[in-house]
């Protein structure tokens, strides 16, 4: 007989391949592979009792949070398309995480000071012009050693390539190059980039 672990594993297991065929089939962007597994493996190891994402989509990667947290960890998730956040909420319900997840609709800039603080992780994965914005409002909220995974932070080889970005990405490429040198101030953050995928950052605060 399968023991209750074993059943929220396997639980979890297909509601997030189904949520992959959604987000394929609805051209819902969700987080890559390596860089999923990445961050579970950070989640894993940190086991944080406090999760805050921006960034939910349909709620996949929240999930994958959840099940690489304590059984007990809090997450809130910040999503400011009411479409995405209603579909997140049906996804979620179908889990056994739905009682530790919290999603909020909105701007997340606008939100970041009604989400309360100690965090000890924080998913960055929205709009890519705002994370120096998100940068600045979160790291008063996180805990000491806590910790930023920031997906998406070479956004196609254009972050760190000498050649000019196309005109039309040229104030995202700025501010996420904005966003690394902030997190590589070694007084504040250790960070890494991961290149996998679309390059995921990960910072610990040191303060
Ligand atoms: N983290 C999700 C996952 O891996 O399953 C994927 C998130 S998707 C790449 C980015 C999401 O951020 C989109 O659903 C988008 O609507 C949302 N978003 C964009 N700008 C936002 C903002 N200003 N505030 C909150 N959410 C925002």
């Amino acid at each position: 007989m399968q023991n209750s672990q074993q059943g929220k594993n396997n639980q979890i297991k297909e509601l997030l391949a189904e949520m992959e065929e959604y987000a394929y089939f609805n051209h819902v962007p969700i987080i890559k592979k390596p860089a999923a597994m990445i961050l579970s493996d950070i989640t894993l190891s940190l086991q944080p009792q406090n999760v805050l994402e921006i960034g939910t989509a349909i709620g996949y990667s929240t999930l994958l949070l959840a099940s690489n947290s304590k059984p007990d960890t809090r997450i809130i998730t910040l999503e400011i398309d009411e479409e995405r956040a209603r579909t997140a909420d049906i996804f979620i319900s179908k889990s056994p995480y739905r009682d530790n997840i919290k999603i909020i609709t909105g701007d997340a800039a606008s939100i970041l000071d009604k989400v309360g603080k100690n965090f000890d992780l924080v998913f960055i994965d929205a709009a890519k012009g705002q994370y120096v914005k998100y940068l600045k409002l979160v790291q008063p909220l996180l805990n000491s050693r806590g910790i930023i995974a920031a997906d998406n932070v070479l956004f196609r080889g254009y972050v760190e390539s000498a050649e000019k970005p196309p005109r039309r990405y040229k104030t995202i490429v700025r501010r996420l190059r904005e966003y690394i040198r902030l997190i590589n101030d070694e007084t504040q953050f250790v960070s890494k980039i991961y290149y996998e995928g679309d390059g995921l950052a990960v910072s610990q605060k040191q303060i």
